[in-house]
């Protein structure tokens, strides 16, 4: 018997945010291939998994994302991304930014802020990188309301164990080796299904 589906959402589309160190590689492509990891590593672990892109050219709104998983009545919605510093890094700080955090919604605080911290703590030591820690983030003027378009729909849909994990920054020459390499992709999948296994 399945333990409960899980919708995991990699980031963007094939060719949304280039690294800027490794011309070609895309955060939505890497985004995608961690998906397809940990798809795999969950199954195995007796979940469910269903992505919210079935081929890495797809693009759908952070709407659809979101809501994917309410209406298919999903335990988790798990956004895969990788960061870049904001506007406000002065640019010869631009690269040197580094560091793993997570996002969770604001649907069901404690128990997200619960997952969070375990599965950025996994990233983090599976990556060898800075611990960011982990984050909510409201609309301005309105406490509670999610920010990122992803967990705000995930919650309105029903599902509010949402999170979204920043797997370190893509501009940065050491989390970007680990990004752009296939066998630390599957590492990490298998880390962070570890934390999933234990926990749900
Ligand atoms: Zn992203």
């Amino acid at each position: 018997m399945s333990r409960g589906l899980i919708v995991l959402d990699p980031g963007h589309g094939a060719c949304g945010n280039q690294y800027p160190i490794m011309p070609g590689t895309y955060e939505g492509t890497q985004n995608f291939r961690l998906a397809v990891h940990l798809k795999a590593e969950l199954e195995a672990r007796g979940f469910e998994v269903c992505l919210t892109r079935n081929q890495v050219e797809d693009d759908p709104s952070l709407e659809q994302r979101g809501r994917m998983a309410g209406e298919r009545g999903a335990i988790l919605f798990l956004s895969l991304h990788s960061n870049a510093p904001g506007s406000a890094t002065p640019p010869e700080r631009y690269s040197l930014v580094r560091g793993s955090e997570a996002y969770y919604s604001l649907a069901d605080e404690e128990r997200n802020a619960q997952l969070a911290r375990a599965l950025n703590q996994a990233v983090v030591q599976t990556m060898h990188t800075e611990d960011r820690g982990v984050k909510t983030r409201s609309y301005p003027d309105q406490p509670g309301v999610d920010y990122y378009g992803v967990l705000r729909h995930s919650a309105a849909s029903g599902c509010k164990t949402a999170l979204l994990i920043e797997h370190g920054f893509h501009t940065n020459p050491d989390d970007a080796a680990f990004l752009s390499n296939e066998d630390c992709l599957a590492r990490l999948a298998a880390a962070e299904a570890d934390v999933l296994d234990r926990m749900l």
